[in-house]
This record gives structure tokens, sequence and C-alpha cells, in this order.
């Protein structure tokens, strides 16, 4: 791994960004995996606004729903945390934008934007993607069923692969399962599925008509 060493003063945060609709055990075992494989002081997970990639092609859940699993599913872990920067920002969410908010706000922080294999891939396709390099490092991580390899655009100095335990869970599936009545326990922490159900989350009929909500 071709990762910077630990600097004196300097706080090590991985970053992971999502749309957290509904965070699940894939999310939490990339993070925990890559903060002691890079020996991170802290993660902080970063509900999206609205994401770009998903602008059009369902509604996603409200942003307050999706930041309060987020933090239900983090608050048992010291190391992990939760910002508002990207619901805050409004508008779209641009990963040039969350960096930029999120060095501001810590100064002493070096970041490590972690992302599965499946968004490593559309790195290309980032607003600023030449200038991201500056802002952090980044981690991609396995993903069952996508091949995991660095973008042609990747700066190899400021990023890296990492291995981490394989969970076939997406939030597309949970979401499906919820609609159909299947359980999502053990897919998502227990809060996660005590706040699906009290809220009635994902139970709406199909909007777009493609089996997806
Ligand atoms: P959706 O099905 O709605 O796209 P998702 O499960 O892909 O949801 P996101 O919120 O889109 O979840 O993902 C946030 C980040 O977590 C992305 O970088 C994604 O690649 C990564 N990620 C999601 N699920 C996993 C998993 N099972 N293993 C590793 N990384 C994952
Ligand atoms: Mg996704």
């Amino acid at each position: 791994l071709n990762l910077p060493p630990r600097v004196e003063g300097r706080i090590r945060l991985g970053v992971m960004g999502g749309t957290f609709d509904p965070i699940h055990h894939g999310h939490l075992v990339a993070a925990s995996e890559v903060a002691a494989v890079l020996d991170l002081d802290e993660v902080v997970f970063v509900p999206t606004g609205k994401p770009w990639q998903k602008a059009g092609a369902r509604v996603v859940t409200d942003a307050e729903h999706r930041y309060l699993m987020t933090v239900v599913a983090t608050a048992s872990n010291p190391q992990f945390t939760v910002s508002r920067v990207d619901i805050d920002r409004g508008g779209l969410t641009y990963t040039i934008d969350t960096l930029k908010d999120l060095s501001e706000q810590r100064p002493n922080a070096d970041l490590f934007f972690i992302t599965g294999a499946d968004a490593m891939s559309q790195i290309m396709t980032w607003k600023d993607a030449d200038k991201l390099w500056e802002l952090a490092y980044f981690v991609g991580v396995t993903r069952p069923g996508h091949e995991l390899e660095l973008p042609p655009i990747a700066n190899t100095s400021k990023a890296a692969l990492l291995e981490v335990p394989a969970l076939a869970i997406s939030s597309t599936d949970v979401r499906d399962r919820a609609a159909e009545g299947m359980p999502v326990w053990y897919l998502v922490p227990d809060g996660v599925v005590q706040y699906i159900n009290k809220y009635d989350l994902y139970t709406r009929c199909d909007e777009t008509g493609d089996g997806h909500l």
C-alpha cells in the first residue's frame, strides 16, 4: 500500500461518502477495515444531499432520515462520526465539494476518501477529478460483483486498493426486500431495522415502474 506515514500532530481521517439509503453492514465493514489497515483515527460518514449520479433515477429518501439512520448505525463506534456537510450545502453532491468543506473544517486532518469498487470506476466522471488528488488520498475497496482496479486517470501516488471482507449487501437490495416484506435483519444494524419500521420507509409503491424503489 502506497500510503503516507503517520505525521505527528496530524489526524488521519477516513471519509465515507454515500447515499446511505439505508446504511448497511457492507458500508460499516468497509469503513472499519480501512480504519484498521490504514491506521485511521476516525472515519466520518457523509450522507449525500442529492447524489448527482442518482438524480432522476429514483426518489431518494429524505436526507434527515438517511442522516439519522447513519447516526444510529455508527453511534456505538467511538471512531465513527457523521457529517452533515453535504446535506446542509444543498443541491447536488460532488465529492470535490465534500472534500473542500471537510478540509476547511478539519485543517489538522489528512483525508482518506473511501470508496467501493463500483464508485471508484466512476472517478473519471467526477467533477474536477484532477483536483481531487490535492485534497485526499483515495482508497478503493472490494465490492462483490465489481472489479477493483484504479481508473486510468488515477494519480497512483494518491490512490490505493484494499481488499475488505466481502459482504454482498446493497442499499438497493435492502429497499427491495423491505418493499416485499422480506426481512432486512442482519443486513443492516438492528437500530436501522427498527428505524425503517418506525417510519415505514421503503414500503411506498414503485414510482418509476422499474421494479425498484
Ligand atoms: P445503492 O444500491 O442505493 O446504490 P449502495 O449499497 O451502493 O446503495 P451507497 O450509499 O451507494 O450504497 O454507497 C456508498 C459507498 O459505499 C460507495 O463507495 C459504495 O461503493 C460503497 N459500498 C456500498 N456497499 C458496499 C459493500 N457491500 N462493500 C463495499 N463497499 C460498499
Ligand atoms: Mg451505490
